[in-house]
């Protein structure tokens, strides 16, 4: 390789790199989705699609990098890559991990997409988008507690959307009247309200709202409670 004169600009660059034997989270999450979701018309509170196509991106990129990975946890417009202590991709440098990360899965997405949503093309100027953050956890417990928090996030979000949409399409409150329903009430007040007031046996909705999807390193997808089998989940890491 050729050296010019202006070769020493190289040094500018900085590389940031996460500490050795830590486990990284790898997160992304869809650039303003609640305006995508809008203008592609997905279902509310939850378009079973759109959360089938997120998991089949996920599975491409766990599959890809299985080796790196022990799971990954998706909800919503977000998934969760969590990589092995041991992993050494791209010498564990921050920038390229997110990079990576991000455009794998949007291509996926975006290749994907047609299988998903045969009769709504993807718009020019509508593409989807999303960030990375990487995430170093120290042990074997802060790590857990990073999988768990997602989940119980699924559940909360899930509990609380759920009766909001079923507040505003089936009972014809309007947005804020359910957001002010909604406001103050406990999650045992939610299943009630849910319950007496729209008809809907929250118990009775689809495992993979209730409960967000998790991938294992062989791409299994499963809707599993995660706090309750936490343990079992990192057995071996
Ligand atoms: P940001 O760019 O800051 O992430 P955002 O609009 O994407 O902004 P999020 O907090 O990430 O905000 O929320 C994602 C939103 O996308 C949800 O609140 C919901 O409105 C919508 N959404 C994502 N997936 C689905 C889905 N499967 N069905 C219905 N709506 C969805
Ligand atoms: P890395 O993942 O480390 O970047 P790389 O294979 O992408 O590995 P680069 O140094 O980025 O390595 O080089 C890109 C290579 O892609 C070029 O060396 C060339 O072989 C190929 N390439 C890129 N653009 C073109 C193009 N327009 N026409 C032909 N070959 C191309
Ligand atoms: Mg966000
Ligand atoms: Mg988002
Ligand atoms: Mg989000
Ligand atoms: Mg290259």
């Amino acid at each position: 390789m050729a050296n010019s004169r202006f070769e020493y600009v190289r040094e500018f660059e900085v590389h940031d790199t996460l500490l050795p034997q830590t486990y990284i989270v790898v997160r992304i999450d869809g650039k303003s989705f609640h305006q995508f979701s809008k203008y592609y018309e997905f279902d509310k509170p939850n378009d079973e699609a759109a959360l089938k196509l997120m998991n089949s991106c996920a599975k491409n990129v766990v599959l890809k990098y299985s080796s790196d990975i022990i799971m990954a946890f998706g909800e919503s417009d977000e998934y969760s890559f969590i990589l092995k202590k041991e992993c050494v991709l791209y010498q564990r440098r921050k920038d390229k991990l997110s990079t990576l990360f991000a455009t794998l899965f949007t291509a996926n997405y975006v290749a994907l997409w047609p299988k998903f949503f045969p009769d709504k093309s993807l718009h020019y100027k509508h593409l989807p988008c999303f960030d990375a953050r990487c995430i170093s956890y120290p042990n074997l417990q802060t790590i857990k507690d990073y999988l768990c928090w997602r989940f119980v996030d699924t559940h909360i979000n899930n509990l609380y959307n759920t009766a909001f949409w079923n507040l505003v399409i089936k009972c014809g409150l309007t947005t804020q009247q359910a957001e002010q329903k909604l406001c103050g009430t406990l999650s045992s007040d939610k299943h009630e309200i849910l319950f007496s007031e729209c008809g809907v046996n929250y118990n009775n909705e689809q495992e993979m709202f209730k409960k967000g999807s998790l991938i294992t390193s062989k791409g299994e997808i499963l809707h599993v409670d995660v706090v309750k089998k936490i343990d079992e989940l990192f057995d071996g890491y």
